[in-house]
């Protein structure tokens, strides 16, 4: 299948090109020429395990990878999780859900695709005949990074950098990429925010004197952020595994629609749900969480995208961004693939910080989207108040996008079909903000603070956080954003 660049200027005849550059070269995000119907599969699922629907689904757009050694690296990544599940369903009440992402290695989403990415990116490069060195890096908001790490780690011709903002990510989730092990990782924090550390890494990928000086020493950059199309197309699977369980569960009949409540940052979980539903998959409405960092619930509402606006560190840290990367990809799509204007836009929203949709493409994404955002008061209310009237235990990230999801029932006199909310974190990766919501006190120390967490819920502590508490700080360096590219080169010593 062939990809074309949302800015136009390019094309790729592959899945493997697209996922082993990551980014066109005309700065555009990489999308499939036509989307695969799975509509006529659905009854075929069913029966599969997450590993076979996840091959099916990743498999209608990789047409040249092997589909038996596709299923076997889905297989081998997804035992890495609970169960052998990348993504576990849980009943709230009648018609709400809850889909945990994040009973995988680094207990983020993330790790639902990046579990996979190192096998695509590596078999990718062999069906391209490439023969460089892979140089991976990553901004990361904080789960990304350390999902990345863990995914690529020691991972044969492949390298990888995580820039995260000092400051910008919770103590755990630093810890966690601060202790990576493995030879071929480096971990740099850099003064700023994610938008910055994002912009940086863009900038260095498009700059073709930097692409030179490492293609003499026989090294290509390559992306594990939700930009990398092999990064997006792990995450459509549980969708359709979501919607798989409810019709095995009894509770909807193929072909009747089931809403997602998303938790929003960069936008590439959420279009994973939308290019699902392109796919085929009864979704009816795709509900857009945000926190106090609402450009997107503004976006939905006026069709403007205004990024000139005060940044708010939230107790949500991976949803702390202004810039959604992803989001081109879908205003490529209502504007019906226009790939001239995508660019134009793209180009006013780097210089102005803004850009208007037309009322008819703003028409035409509230038929699909609708969108709410939650403030730091309301997401503790609302893990207290879930904890109270469900026993359910939910991280920050998931509470902004169940306050939204309630919100959006009252709007709609209650769910009128199954509501499923995507739960993106394990609350131990956010054990201060957590149990200060639920009790009203607050402690500093994150161990300290998930040992009463657990006496307090009886959730169990996953070993990933108690391992952490002893192991020893090996990343420790902070840089100025405009010293990024330092860094890599010190890295790779060149
Ligand atoms: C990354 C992340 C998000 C945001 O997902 P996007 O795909 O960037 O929209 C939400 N919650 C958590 C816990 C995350 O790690």
């Amino acid at each position: 299948m062939k990809f074309i660049s949302t800015r136009g200027g390019e094309f790729v005849e592959s899945s493997a090109q697209a996922i082993v550059k990551g980014l066109a070269d005309d700065g555009g995000l990489f999308v499939p020429e036509s989307f695969p119907n799975l509509s006529a599969d659905i009854q075929n699922m069913l029966e599969l395990d997450y590993a076979g629907i996840a091959t099916k689904v990743i498999g209608s757009y990789l047409e040249e990878y092997d589909k038996e050694e596709l299923y076997n690296a889905c297989k081998s990544a997804y035992s890495r999780f609970t169960d052998d599940n990348g993504a576990t369903l849980v009943k709230l009440d009648d018609n709400s859900y809850v889909l945990e992402l994040f009973h995988g290695p680094t207990l983020a989403f993330k790790d639902v695709a990046l579990t996979l990415l190192p096998y695509l990116l590596r078999k990718g490069a062999d069906i391209t005949g490439m023969q460089e060195e892979i140089l991976i890096l990553v901004a990361t908001s904080g789960d990304t990074g350390k999902a990345a790490l863990e995914g690529f780690k020691d991972a044969k011709g492949i390298k990888i950098c995580v820039f995260y903002p000092t400051g910008g990510v919770s103590d755990m989730q630093k810890r966690q990429m601060a202790t990576q092990e493995g030879e071929n990782v480096n971990v740099v924090s850099v003064k700023g925010n994610f938008d910055d550390c994002q912009t940086a890494v863009k900038t260095i990928f498009s700059d073709n004197s930097i692409k030179k000086i490492l293609a003499e020493k026989g090294i290509v950059l390559s992306s594990a952020n939700s930009i990398n199309f092999g990064r997006l197309v792990p995450q459509i699977s549980y969708y359709f595994s979501a919607y798989c369980d409810l019709v095995n569960a009894g509770q909807i009949k193929i072909g009747d629609k089931v809403d997602f409540c998303v938790p929003t940052g960069n936008f590439g979980n959420i279009l994973a749900g939308y290019y699902a539903k392109k796919m085929g998959l009864p979704v009816g409405k795709l509900v857009c969480a945000s926190n106090e960092n609402n450009v997107l619930t503004e976006f939905f509402e006026t069709g403007s995208y205004d990024a000139n606006r005060e940044f708010f560190k939230t107790t949500s840290p991976s949803m702390d961004i202004l810039i959604s990367s992803n989001l081109e990809r879908l205003v490529f799509e209502l504007s019906d693939r226009d790939a001239n204007l995508t660019k134009t836009r793209m180009e006013q929203l780097k210089k102005q910080g803004t850009y208007s949709l037309s009322r008819t493409e703003q028409e035409k994404m509230l038929e699909e989207f609708s969108a709410g955002y939650c403030d730091e008061q309301d997401c503790e209310e609302t893990i207290l108040d879930v904890f109270d009237e469900y026993g359910y235990v939910s991280d920050t990230h998931t509470a902004v996008a169940l306050n939204v999801a309630f919100g959006y029932s009252v709007l709609n006199n209650g769910f009128n079909r199954p509501m499923v909310v995507l739960s993106t974190a394990s609350p131990y990766k956010f054990p201060q903000s957590v149990y200060k919501a639920i009790t009203g006190k607050k402690i500093t120390d994150a161990f300290t603070s998930a040992y009463k967490l657990n006496e307090l819920t009886a959730e169990e502590i996953p070993e990933q956080i108690l391992n952490l508490k002893d192991k020893a700080l090996r990343f420790t360096k902070i840089v100025d954003k405009k010293d990024i590219f330092d860094s890599v080169k010190e890295f790779l010593s060149i």
